[in-house]
């Protein structure tokens, strides 16, 4: 199957705050059905593209630092008008960033501080109400649910680049006709990213939480399926990753479109490894006793418009049974001493900060 993919260029990088968006979407207005606002009063807008009978219901960016799915439906609204819609059986309601006060300070968490994916069913905030009340008027026939995750969570030897979900609905994980359905669909998003990101892909923990907002629309009835965007070698900005995003929901969707969509084959579904949490971004070992070694992660800080990498020393007390996206030996650093690692470590992390200052 050959996935067209257009990139919506004037959004780029990780920080994607809603103004951004704004000017963006205004050349999709056509699409624009209704909003709501957020706890700080920001509009959160909802589109509808399509006519068909199968309702299909999308957000993006719940919790606010995770734009890579923003920016993957963006590049689909693009594809839809140079190409125009595709799937006749389908009509979309998206909603690009439900969370733009999280998106604008760059935090998971809404304006208020309350992370969005536990108040499914508290309903105390306005971004979940907005959410809900889109759920009950479009009653959708498949929820889409999207997310990024950090880069600790790998497959094997590979970093998650793509995971997916179908949610549970109870606490034994019973794996129900709704779960079944959800799963037989990305079990075809999953065959399809296996062409290009061969190992890349994971099955994210299903761990029963109803706060949650996927377990709890599967619960009501509707297959979800859960998508974190993860990283993948050398992108920090996940440009590589929205791309597989994009593709994979087009994948879905064209399933989605020209099926019934049944439970035979779901099981395909398990096949696909779980995430472990087991990465970090950077290792480094000591040449000379290679027993000892310490790990570096970056974290994200928003100065100004841009994202700044951070390196913080991962402690002890985390282990040191990982694996990293790079790993270094001491000498590569100092090279111009027998040095203890221990002793250089601000320098280490000093070297690191300007090798991540424009990733
Ligand atoms: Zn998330």
């Amino acid at each position: 199957m050959e996935v067209p993919y257009y990139k919506e260029t004037r959004v780029e990088g990780k920080y994607v705050p809603y103004g951004l968006l704004e000017t963006v979407l205004k050349d999709y207005e056509h699409w624009y059905i209704s909003e709501g606002f957020s706890e700080k009063l920001y509009p959160i807008p909802l589109y509808h593209i399509g006519e068909g009978k199968k309702c299909i219901l999308i957000w993006s960016q719940m919790h606010g630092n995770e734009s890579t799915t923003t920016r993957a439906l963006l590049d689909l609204f693009k594809l839809f008008t140079q190409e125009g819609y595709p799937f006749n059986n389908c009509q979309l309601y998206i909603i690009p960033m439900l969370n733009p006060d999280g998106a604008i300070r760059y935090t998971r968490v809404n304006g208020n501080g309350v992370d969005l994916n536990r108040d499914a069913i508290a309903l105390s905030q306005k971004e979940s109400q907005f959410l809900r009340d889109t759920y009950e008027r479009v009653r959708p026939d498949f929820c889409f649910n999207l997310h990024d995750q950090r880069t600790i969570f790998g497959v094997g030897d590979k970093p998650a680049t793509v995971s997916f979900l179908a949610p549970a609905v109870d606490e034994d994980r019973n794996v129900t006709r709704v779960r079944r359905k959800a799963a037989r669909v990305i079990t075809e998003m999953n065959k399809y990213l296996q062409l290009s990101i061969n190992g890349f892909v994971g099955r994210f923990d299903d761990s029963f939480n109803p706060n949650c907002t996927g377990d709890q629309y599967s619960l009501l009835g509707t297959p979800t399926i859960l998508i974190e965007s993860g990283f993948y070698p050398g992108d920090y900005q996940r440009e590589q990753t929205r791309k597989y995003i994009a593709q994979a929901l087009y994948v879905g969707l064209s399933y989605i479109n020209d099926n019934k969509v049944g439970t035979e084959g779901w099981k395909h579904y398990l096949e696909i490894p779980e995430n472990k949490k087991c990465f970090r971004d950077y290792c480094i070992i000591d040449d000379r006793n290679p027993q000892e070694k310490i790990f570096v992660q970056l974290e994200e800080v928003l100065e100004g418009d841009r994202i700044v990498f951070v390196p913080k020393l991962v402690s002890e007390d985390e282990g040191k049974d990982f694996q990293a996206h790079k790993t270094y030996l001491l000498s590569e650093i100092c090279p111009w001493e027998h040095c203890d690692l221990h002793s250089k470590i601000p320098y280490i992390l000093d070297y690191i900060r300007k090798e991540v200052e424009n990733i």
